[in-house]
């Protein structure tokens, strides 16, 4: 039987119906799941956590290669099911939380030193705010492996110069090596989304890319990108951030040799992090 007739025959036993605001798409491409369990690189050493396990489609195989897998849930229904159907397996512990609202420290310590990584096909209307706390939180997690809408993981992997480089951009890079791994059709899912989808992989480095203070350099590229057709002088300009005028900027940026009449998109990481840099000092 294949794992969308399992899907759909789990989903008629137990009454589910795929609940929109908490955006599930269930995951039923099996080529996809191992893609992504095998692109994870999982040993017996790793403590995996998951988000949004739903009916466990990739729970139970990241069960198979993972020491121990941790499945936040946020769905009570679900989390029912999950420990009806899955009583079984011994490496798994099913805890449910708003993923949102979890102390992750607390979360990555259980691991008791085995490497962290977070595998997940996220649920859509929170994938920001997610990602943004699985990074900046800094709870000792090795690798993210995620699926995103595709247009969310264009931006994330985008270049300087293109039109999809932004503050998430930024953001991301400043913590971890992003990687491109595959774009998933929206008919791999149950059912399926209204957006296209892709699997990225973020491998988290050992200290942040540049080195800067980490307030003020988020505080720059959040102005420097708010008004996207602005050139960067008046956007991060009238920003007035660190008492930095237009005037005053317009000299940094004229020491940075950086052209004055730019966008932000321009811009590269180590640009941003040399303004940071020019801002504490002057
Ligand atoms: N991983 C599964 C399901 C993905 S759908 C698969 O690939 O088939 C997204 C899942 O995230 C759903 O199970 C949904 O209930 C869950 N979810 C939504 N919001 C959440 C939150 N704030 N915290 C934890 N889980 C959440």
């Amino acid at each position: 039987m294949s794992l969308y007739e399992e899907n759909r025959q789990m989903m008629k036993k137990y009454g589910i119906i795929p609940k929109k605001k908490y955006g599930q798409n269930f995951l039923t491409d099996e080529t996809i799941l191992e893609n992504i369990v095998a692109n994870a690189e999982i040993e017996p050493n790793d403590f995996v956590i998951e988000i949004g396990p739903g009916l466990g489609n990739l729970t139970k195989r990241l069960c198979e290669k993972a020491g121990y897998v941790a499945v936040i849930e946020i769905d009570k229904q679900m989390v029912e099911i999950l420990k009806k159907e899955y009583s079984y397996i011994h490496n798994l512990e099913i805890i449910e939380a708003d993923i949102l609202k979890i102390d992750l420290k607390e979360l990555v310590a259980k691991a008791e030193g085995k490497k962290v990584k977070v595998v997940a096909n996220l649920p859509y209307y929170i994938t920001t705010p997610i990602l943004m706390k699985l990074l900046e939180e800094e709870p000792g997690i090795s690798l993210i492996e995620i699926m995103v809408q595709k247009e969310v993981a264009d931006r994330i992997c985008a270049k300087p110069t293109g039109r999809e480089f932004g503050a998430i951009t930024v953001a991301v890079n400043y913590y971890a090596e992003p990687r491109y791994m595959e774009t998933v059709p929206s008919n791999a899912f149950l059912p399926p989304p209204a957006v296209d989808s892709a699997v990225i992989r973020l491998d988290i480095l050992e200290k942040p890319r540049v080195q800067v203070d980490k307030k003020l350099f988020f505080e720059i590229v959040k102005a420097s990108f708010a008004m996207k057709r602005k050139t960067l002088l008046n956007s991060l300009g009238s920003a007035g951030i660190h008492g930095i005028n237009k005037e005053k900027l317009a000299k940094i940026l004229d020491d940075l040799e950086i052209d004055l009449n730019c966008r932000a998109e321009r811009l590269s990481l180590e640009n941003f992090a040399a303004i940071t840099n020019a801002y504490e000092r002057a």
